[in-house]
């Protein structure tokens, strides 16, 4: 029988767990609440339960699980040591050291982002594929660089942060991180209904998107597709800013693939195909041409993610 790997991703309000064979196989996944009360003092215990209970239910003995691999919302560094997580109410500590009071098994942890984009190098969008920048356009844009299949987390685990590379010197409004002109503000699903806001109040030029009640990027991306020419210009926008962010992640990293994930990559190929054509008119030949993909786990990104952190991890030590 081969040995078994839990993937563990910490959200705001659920766990999603998910128990792998040693080959990266998902066998079935679950979730539990995130009790984030009392300085989220339960979460860990209550995750170190629920495997316990799986591992009774499948007559497993320490000896059968290779490790737990979790995901973090907040920074965590290569050591395993969480560096204050805000959503959680956690402070700094030492995870596997606090995992190890409950279970026995080896743990490693890293932060969610970089663990989500890890998985869609591993087994998603970007399988078979080493070097692999994942770029999730939700509510803000998140990203992870994976070189030679590791994560590149940086001195503080502050890498990675695509999100943030300045786009726009004349931008006036702020970014959630407090900077101005970040690539986030034009290229998340907020950052796109951003600009199709801008660009109705611009004039008066007919578009389909003027009677939608919630303007959004699937109104954008929606409308695009039915040939709505505000619209096109809206996504045009988009593609343009987007593109340039990612030549300028691709001249120093010089990626095999971008993979491209999140709320916004609902709308389908299309939004390649806008990232893509821009893309090419700002990159450095060498990266000319890289590839660009849907990510394809979605959801499960982060518990494949983890579970790959444990496979490295024990591959290492
Ligand atoms: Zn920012």
């Amino acid at each position: 029988m081969s040995k078994k790997v839990f993937g563990v991703d910490i959200g705001g309000t659920t766990v999603k767990m998910g128990m792998f064979t040693d080959q990266g196989e998902l066998l079935d996944k679950w979730e539990i609440p995130t009790r984030t009360e009392d300085q989220g003092k339960n979460i860990l215990p209550d995750i170190a339960d629920s495997i316990r209970n799986r591992m009774d239910k499948e007559s497993l003995t320490t000896d059968d699980v290779v490790g737990i691999g979790i995901s973090v919302p907040g920074p965590v560094d290569d050591n395993g040591i969480v560096h204050k997580c805000v959503n959680l109410g956690w402070g700094v500590f030492d995870i596997d050291e606090e995992m190890r009071k409950h279970i026995n098994v080896p743990v490693f942890a890293g932060n969610d982002a970089n663990a989500a984009a890890l998985g869609e190098a591993w087994k998603g969008g970007g399988k078979g594929c080493g070097n692999v920048v994942v770029v999730t356009l939700g509510t803000g844009v998140g990203g992870g660089i994976i070189v030679n299949g590791k994560i590149l987390s940086g001195y503080l685990g502050a890498g990675g942060e695509i999100g943030h590379i300045h786009m726009d010197d004349n931008e006036t409004e702020k970014c959630g991180c407090g900077n101005t002109g970040c690539l986030e503000q034009y290229a998340s699903a907020t950052g796109i209904a951003r600009l199709a806001t801008r660009r109705l109040a611009a004039d008066n030029k007919p578009s389909s998107m003027r009677s939608a009640q919630h303007m959004n990027a699937k109104v954008v991306f929606d409308a695009v597709k039915a040939g709505d020419e505000v619209a096109k210009e809206v996504a045009e926008q988009f593609g343009d800013i987007l593109g340039k962010g990612l030549a300028n992640v691709a001249a120093v990293t010089n990626p095999e693939m971008f993979v491209i994930g999140g709320g916004v990559s609902k709308a389908g190929e299309i939004v390649l195909d806008y990232i893509k054509k821009n893309y090419v008119r700002y990159v450095f030949h060498g990266s000319r041409e890289t590839k660009f993909t849907l990510a394809t786990l979605g959801n499960d990104a982060g518990i494949f993610g983890s579970a790959k952190l444990v496979l490295d991890g024990v591959a290492q030590s």
